[in-house]
């Protein structure tokens, strides 16, 4: 797997009963994957001759986040190394404006959207689109809302054109709270869909993640998981697919943005599906066939531990361990930062408001926001 972060660790955790051989790129070996894989290549994503000398010997190469160019992937594939997603398919998840194109072309519903050239160019969108605010995103290089720009006039336009990459506009969308539709498929083709859930994002990063989605009725439930599966199908995603989803005030679904990797948004299958998406991930990329990805149990919460105090853990999960037995932790081994995710916890359960309580609380005593 290239890329030795938190998702590469997860990833390794679930190779382990498959008994197959995992080996990471990681570009230090402090890194959160580094620190539990024993096969550790160092080396720079952005360097062919270090994705060579980590792909020799490997049946097939994936990954832990898509920021590596396609290019060099493509080389890699000429050297006959099998790059699951393939780079045809990833630059979808790399390039937002590729991918709003792609999507308009398979007739899959996004947010009124263009490319733009200046901030002149943006008032003009706002004016297509019945006014400000309007959204704006680089094409390339964003995670975690970093990227992204709501703007309410042409003066404010100006900051994401410094970045010197083309820049996407779109319609500022009433949404009533955001969906992740979660699939995988498999080179043969073979697709499997996880419940829908709802993800609930504080400034840009996802806090919480309650699966299924309360009150979400079948049939947009239906809508989303085919939504996903066509895109899945149509760019040819072999792997884990996160399709990020507005739910609006007027009951549409429209497509925010693609992963093509195991997914914040499915972290609660890990402890709450039969087969979770790390493990599906991998049976896809090795086209084996695929796990069941129903919930064990009705309710599933899973909250983000973002940051925090504690740069030594003991005495925090002395407290969340001896509270509530049930619950999952889940710690990526990173070093402490404000706002950074270093873990995650994950309740199951058969009443939602007190799973949600259980892993709300574990999360903030982990944080270090409560301290009983
Ligand atoms: P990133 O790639 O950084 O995750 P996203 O494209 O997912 O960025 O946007 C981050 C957040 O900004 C979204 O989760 C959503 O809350 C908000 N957002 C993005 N696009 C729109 C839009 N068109 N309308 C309204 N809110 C949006």
């Amino acid at each position: 797997m290239v890329g030795g972060g938190q998702l590469a660790r997860m990833t390794h955790q679930a190779a382990i009963p498959l008994g197959a051989r995992f080996r990471v790129l990681a570009a230090s070996p402090s890194e959160s994957a580094a620190q539990v894989v024993g096969d550790v290549v160092l080396g720079s994503e952005d360097d062919l001759a270090d994705l060579r000398r980590f792909a020799q010997g490997c049946d097939v190469v994936t990954f832990d986040h898509e920021q590596v160019p396609t290019a060099l992937l493509e080389a890699l594939e000429a050297d006959g190394v099998a790059v699951r997603p393939s780079p045809q398919a990833l630059v979808h998840a790399q390039d937002k404006g590729v991918m709003r194109a792609r999507l308009a072309e398979i007739g899959v519903p996004c947010p009124r959207n263009r490319i733009v050239a200046d901030p002149a160019d943006v008032a003009a969108f706002a004016a297509e689109v019945g006014g400000w605010p309007v959204v704006l995103k680089t094409t390339r290089g964003g995670y975690d809302g970093k990227g992204v720009w709501i703007v309410r006039g042409e003066q404010e336009a100006a900051v994401p054109f410094a970045a010197g990459v083309p820049v996407l506009a779109e319609e500022k969308v009433d949404f009533t709270r955001e969906l992740a539709a979660c699939v995988v498929r498999s080179p043969h083709g073979q697709a499997v869909a996880y419940p829908v859930v709802e993800s609930i994002q504080v400034d840009g990063v996802c806090r919480e993640v309650i699966a299924p989605a309360p009150n979400l009725a079948e049939e947009l439930a239906v809508r989303a998981q085919r939504i996903a599966l066509s895109i899945a199908g149509e760019l040819g995603v072999t792997g884990h697919l996160a399709v990020e989803l507005f739910e609006t005030v007027d009951g549409r679904i429209l497509v925010n943005e693609l992963a093509m990797r195991p997914h914040n948004s499915g972290h609660w299958s890990i402890d709450g599906a039969i087969t979770s998406q790390f493990e599906n991930h991998l049976r896809a990329v090795l086209d084996l066939p695929l796990g069941d990805p129903r919930a064990r149990a009705p309710w599933t919460v899973m909250v983000n531990v973002l940051g925090g105090d504690y740069p030594d853990m003991y005495r925090p999960y002395l407290h969340v361990m001896a509270r509530d037995p049930g619950v999952k932790v889940h710690m990526y081994g990173k070093d402490v930062k404000p706002g950074r995710k270093v873990g995650h916890v994950t309740v199951c359960g058969d009443d939602l408001d007190e799973v949600r309580e259980r892993a709300r609380h574990a999360a903030d005593y982990l944080r270090g926001d409560i301290t009983e």
